[in-house]
């Protein structure tokens, strides 16, 4: 009989690759939608016909708990969270809401289902903040410098809790930056890979992000907050094996994921920017201080030795390689709505 899984945020970056990865090896794959006022499955709606959803919310223990009694999943990806580090401070209680009482809430329902379900919870390096060391390492202590990183560290520690209290099968993968050409346009990555393919194929009108915010200035101009910061960035792709690996270990342990190197976002423009084949990147970048964070995280790098030694897991794609698979992808996508206009 095929395994069941169930996937909190399946509408997600990861939420997607995950059930894509899942379906694959023979799962039944199961995901939580929470009801929106327009269709939230782009990510997934190639998989719909594969895939069974049920309509819930973090933020609803009714739902979480009947969703466990009724899938009886062999194991829970608790994806779901509000992921995006400006929103929290903007939204510091929902953020709190669903990303760390969010946990507890399936945590419950999966405890009391009383079904020998694994349990993967997504942590995070924001927990790492202020970081103590470089690298860091599953010992390095957390220093959350956000609103999503301090709601992160309450849902790795519930996990841990729920683990050593109840004896459940649950982890936390403390994972590193990872992008895609599914990441959502406010993170700087895609707003970066397609901004420059706007700005490749002379597209006339500006698309805007999750929030509102058109993704270049008025006068044409990629708006960034500081060039200097710099992040461990790997491949959603290649990320969410590593979750899947960690379900499948003789006993739950907790892993940090990232590829070990370090590269600022002055560089990601750079190598965007010649991935497009365009010149003059300093001319088309405005520096804003809007987008500087109100506390800075310091130099946030992997230490993913022990996922290396004990999962056997290793990024796959190179930074260059992510940079231009996002660029490519953006490029055709802003080509077919180009396309799409002049019909
Ligand atoms: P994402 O693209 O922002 O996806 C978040 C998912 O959570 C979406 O499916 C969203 O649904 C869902 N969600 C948000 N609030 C919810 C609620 N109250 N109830 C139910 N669902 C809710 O994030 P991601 O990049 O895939 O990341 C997946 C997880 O890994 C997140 O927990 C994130 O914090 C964590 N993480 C990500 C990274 C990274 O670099 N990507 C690094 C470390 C940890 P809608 O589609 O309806 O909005």
């Amino acid at each position: 009989m095929s395994k069941k899984a169930f996937i909190t945020g399946i509408t997600g970056q990861d939420g997607s690759y995950l059930a894509e990865f899942l379906l694959d090896r023979g799962y039944e794959v199961h995901g939580l939608i929470r009801r929106t006022s327009t269709v939230s499955t782009e990510r997934v709606s190639h998989l719909l016909h594969h895939i069974s959803v049920v309509d819930g919310d973090l933020t609803d223990q009714h739902s979480l708990t009947q969703a466990i009694q009724d899938i009886k999943p062999d194991e829970v990806y608790n994806l779901a969270a509000q992921s995006f580090i400006p929103t929290s401070f903007r939204q510091p209680v929902l953020t709190g809401e669903a990303s760390a009482l969010g946990v507890t809430r399936i945590l419950e329902a999966v405890r009391i289902a009383k079904l020998d379900t694994k349990f993967y919870q997504a942590s995070s390096s924001e927990m790492f903040g202020k970081a103590v060391e470089v690298p860091q390492s599953e010992t390095t202590p957390f220093s959350p410098r956000s609103p999503y990183g301090v709601a992160k560290v309450y849902g790795h520690w519930i996990t841990v809790n729920y683990r050593e209290a109840y004896n459940l099968f649950a982890v936390s993968g403390i994972l590193f930056n990872h992008e895609s050409p599914r990441r959502g346009l406010t993170f700087i990555t895609r707003k970066i890979t397609m901004s420059v393919a706007c700005l490749a194929t002379g597209l006339k009108w500006v698309p805007q992000n999750e929030i509102g915010e058109p993704l270049v200035t008025a006068d044409g101009k990629i708006a960034v907050g500081n060039l200097e910061s710099k992040r461990d960035w790997g491949f959603a792709g290649d990320y969410v094996e590593a979750m899947w690996m960690m379900l499948q270990q003789k006993q739950p342990d907790d892993f940090v994921i990232g590829t070990g190197e370090t590269h600022s976002v002055k560089e990601f423009i750079q190598t965007a920017f010649e991935s497009a084949g365009l010149k003059n990147w300093e001319y088309h970048v405005t520096v804003d201080k809007r987008f500087y964070r109100p506390a800075e995280v310091d130099l946030l790098i992997a230490d993913p030795a022990k996922a290396n030694r004990k999962l056997g897991w290793k990024p796959k794609t190179s930074f260059k390689e992510l940079v231009n698979m996002m660029v490519e992808h953006d490029i055709k996508f802003v080509k077919r709505q180009i396309e799409g206009n002049q019909k």
